[in-house]
């Protein structure tokens, strides 16, 4: 049967359905929509004969948990909620991709492991097409990744429009291309694409976490209004890539002015109760010159530019609550914070490894592991081969699999912060939708199967040998995927 991420129980049945025999999906009316998605996704295999597939609702079933059953004449997916009946359709989906005629009978109990299950896509430093990250939310949620965290601007590319502040698009979505003049390249997602694009994803139970990096990284935005930064300029958009200098003047009010008005339009835009706030890699020598962030640092009785971070951090925290969000930070908002500690409700996302989580749970907060050291960031190569695209290091597939959340040491009220994982898809390197995929799978796959799946029942031989199969939908979805493993 081959399912990734592996089911938590399967008992396989001596008999098999003929796939000729099924039938649209319908049952419980509140899930409707589950219903309709499938009925699409499968419409190739449904056939308009008499009813074969039921979904049914079982409230005594956990949240995201869902029962299989597949018999000779009829199918039926049970769950208390939508997200149960999603994931027991991508699973029958699943079996419907990788067969010729009949799909084996079974019952099928399944539950995740951890409830985020993450994928971030960087659409500043290269911008992806609304059609790409709907194909890619879908094959997403055929693995049951149910976070898509939108990196929607960096010093390369600020993508969404924020009303009050016309440039950041105007001048900081970097309509242009880098070595091609004349050929337009880049731009940003209207308030209109964006609603459909969160309206898709729901529809698939994909939860879409936007970010905005905050105070460093952006150049976008300093290019677009110069009297944000410390000096005034001249700034530009980058075409290059790294840590620049240049950061948001912690010194100046009207930085507020901007902040509010970015998460009005977030809390607009986005669902989600979360909002990521970036705040990684910020450099602090702009800081350290700037006289209003010197009166700044006077006036908070700090002694160090760097705690300034803190100080933001603190504001952007309590900004986001006033909107009933919730704020993500990468693992720096935990430095510097004596002063002004890290508020106990924002989340820690730890990509420096997994210490900036291990050190965030025992001080109370939240995690989310995504750590660089252990394969979760995709845009590095899958291979050392010097002719395999990507970034810096290498991830290789047994690498993400293995990716825990949890850390030995963790005592069992720290485990229970870790919300679960995340794998990142940094863009400097990976220009187009197709190379996206090459670098997505199939280690989304392994990450899928790393959160969701029980811990006893994960085996990386096994893994591989049902990838195998696997990889058969992967084509049949039109998904590029490395092959080596
Ligand atoms: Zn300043």
């Amino acid at each position: 049967m081959s399912i990734i991420p592996k089911p938590a129980e399967i008992m396989e049945k001596e008999t098999v359905f003929d796939i000729k025999k099924l039938s649209k999906a319908s049952g419980d009316p509140s899930f409707k929509n589950e219903m309709e998605v499938f009925n699409i996704q499968c419409g190739e295999f449904i056939y308009s004969g008499p009813e074969t597939l039921v979904c049914e609702k079982d409230s005594a079933l956990k949240d995201e948990s869902y029962e299989l059953s597949i018999d000779p004449g009829r199918i039926c997916v049970a769950a208390a909620g939508g997200a149960g009946i999603y994931y027991g359709l991508q699973t029958l989906r699943q079996l419907l991709l990788s067969c010729d005629k009949e799909i084996p009978c079974c019952k099928i109990k399944d539950y995740p492991r951890f409830s985020w299950r993450g994928y971030m896509l960087d659409c500043s430093r290269h911008f992806f097409t609304v059609p790409f990250i709907k194909k890619m939310i879908d094959a997403l949620s055929l693995h049951r990744i149910n976070k898509f965290h939108w990196h929607l601007c960096d010093d390369q590319g600020w993508r969404f429009p924020v009303k009050g502040w016309p440039a950041l698009i105007e001048k900081g979505s970097r309509r242009e291309t880098l070595n091609v003049p004349g050929r337009e390249y880049g731009g940003f997602y209207t308030a209109e694409e964006i609603r459909d694009i969160v309206s898709f994803a729901a529809a698939r139970h994909v939860e879409i976490i936007p970010e905005v990096d905050l105070p460093g990284h952006t150049s976008a935005v300093l290019a677009s209004y110069p009297d944000l930064g410390c000096s005034g300029g001249p700034y530009r958009v980058e075409d290059r890539y790294g840590i620049f200098e240049d950061v948001l003047c912690a010194g100046n009010d009207r930085i507020f002015d901007f902040f509010a008005a970015v998460f009005d339009t977030l809390a607009g835009l986005f669902p989600s109760d979360w909002v990521h706030i970036g705040g990684d890699e910020v450099l602090y020598k702009r800081w350290s010159a700037c006289p209003k962030c010197q009166k700044r640092l006077e006036e908070q009785k700090l002694s160090e530019a760097r705690e300034l971070q803190s100080w933001i951090t603190h504001r952007l925290v309590q900004m986001l609550a006033e909107r009933g969000k919730t704020a993500i930070g990468w693992d720096e908002i935990l430095e510097d914070s004596k002063q002004f500690p890290l508020p106990e409700n924002a989340v820690i996302m730890s990509w420096r490894g997994k210490e900036g989580g291990l050190e965030a749970c025992r001080r109370g907060r939240k995690v989310i592991m995504s750590p660089n050291t252990e394969g979760c960031y995709i845009d590095y190569k899958h291979s050392e081969d010097p002719e395999e695209p990507g970034n810096i290091g290498i991830s290789p597939l047994s690498s993400i699999y293995n990716m825990d959340p949890l850390c030995p040491e963790m005592k069992e009220s720290e485990a229970a912060l870790v919300m679960g994982g995340q794998a990142n898809l940094w863009t400097e390197l990976i220009p187009n939708g197709r190379l996206a995929e090459y670098m997505s799978f199939p280690r989304i796959c392994a990450l899928a199967e790393g959160l969701w799946t029980p811990k006893d029942k994960k085996n990386y031989e096994d893994f591989s040998s049902r990838l195998a199969l696997h990889r058969l939908r992967l084509d049949r979805l039109d998904l590029l995927q490395y092959r080596r493993d």
